[in-house]
């Protein structure tokens, strides 16, 4: 009979008393990637890892960004989006919002690339984002890129379950990426996944973010890799997530509609909504902008009024253009972003908000409206 394994370096931390076979983990990477294909789309292929962050990182490795290369990236986005082209040393190029979608803007994304062949050099990617869970522009943005023949990451790390004309975000550039970040519409408590097209890229995405261990008996390594693979134990968490994306997203869109049901009468007051048919959003956030000259109370007297109350929301994110960080890049636009910075707000949005909860958001707003 053969005897028990003797484990190299076993943990005297008992993780089969936690878990109550320990051994069955293992598969749980695999098995939450098999979860995300089939909801993404069936021929897509999907590497789980340890953050959105880490994914956008691969993806640039994967698209060979390099030191002093140009990226193009959606100015009006988080951060996470854009630093990892500074860790590839790489050169980022923002580009501001069209007003429909609030993403980025296929006109001054041509304009930006005709400006930078012309001064002699074609950026190597560009990076969209389909912010607060709202699918971008994709027709228009895809067909520049094919175009110029420039490849497109899609940053879905807010629109796991959002659609345009009925397919998933994420699935339409070379690269897409999610996150599972704890406030994301599913949560590991932190992770995030690639979406790729093919079985090698797969295999090599693993390969980068498992220290790039060459096919050896012992360690050697030829080139650079990652710690970016994601806990099984945190992957078991995203097998069980999974089977309440559907829920959470009608959920969220509920809120939507709540929102878009007070607001509604409110002058100066707009919210972010799907253009037309063709878009469907996860409606991660449900984002407000407000002409206080009009509506006579701004984004920062709502948020402080419903702090009052022990409510949350949040300022929408500051554009990338205009971070400290990011002063010196170049950037094409009309400065649509930093409007929607200075006038909009995230209102609470959690897929378990109680008609309790809601009453009290209304209340509110319905004191700031008299004053
Ligand atoms: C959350 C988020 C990320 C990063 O995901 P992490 O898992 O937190 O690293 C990237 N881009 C956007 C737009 C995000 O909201």
């Amino acid at each position: 009979m053969k005897q028990n394994k003797i484990l190299l370096s076993s943990s005297n931390f008992d993780l089969d008393l936690v878990f109550q076979d320990f051994n069955s983990l293992y598969s749980y990477k695999e098995k939450f990637e098999h979860k995300l294909e089939t909801e993404l789309k069936e021929d897509v292929k999907v590497v789980a890892l340890n953050s959105g962050t880490s994914a956008i990182h691969l993806a640039l490795k994967m698209l060979n960004v390099t030191k002093d290369d140009e990226v193009i990236c959606q100015s009006f986005t988080y951060v996470a989006t854009a630093f990892p082209i500074l860790y590839q040393l790489a050169k980022p190029i923002f580009i501001d919002s069209e007003k429909d979608t609030w993403n980025m803007c296929p006109i001054f994304l041509k304009k930006a690339i005709e400006d930078r062949i012309s001064k002699g050099k074609k950026p190597k990617a560009i990076i969209v984002v389909h912010l607060y869970g709202m699918p971008a522009k994709m027709d228009e943005i895809i067909l520049i890129g094919k175009k110029y023949n420039i490849p497109i990451l899609e940053d879905a790390a807010e629109a796991l379950g959002s659609k345009f004309k009925g397919l998933k975000c994420g699935t339409f550039g070379d690269y897409g990426v999610i996150s599972f970040n704890e406030n994301k519409i599913i949560t590991t408590s932190s992770g995030g996944a690639l979406i790729c097209r093919s079985d090698e890229d797969k295999k090599r995405i693993i390969f980068l973010s498992t220290q790039a261990k060459d096919d050896t008996p012992f360690y050697n390594h030829s080139e650079i890799g990652f710690n970016y693979r994601i806990s099984n134990i945190l992957a078991m968490l995203g097998v069980e997530q999974m089977n309440s994306l559907e829920d959470n997203i009608t959920y969220r869109r509920k809120n939507n509609e709540f929102y878009e049901n007070i607001f509604t009468p409110i002058k100066g007051v707009k919210l972010l909504k799907e253009p037309n048919s063709q878009y469907y959003s996860n409606h991660w956030l449900t984002c407000i902008i407000i002409d206080s000259n009009i509506a006579g109370f701004s984004n920062e007297d709502l948020r402080l009024e419903l702090l009052k109350e022990n409510i949350e929301s949040r300022h929408l994110w500051k554009p990338m253009h205009i971070q400290p960080v990011f002063i010196d890049s170049d950037y094409y636009g009309d400065h649509y972003s930093e409007e929607l910075f200075k006038k909009g707000l995230c209102l609470p949005s959690g897929s378990n908000l109680t008609q309790n909860d809601r009453n009290r958001i209304e209340e509110v707003i319905h004191k700031l409206r008299i004053i």
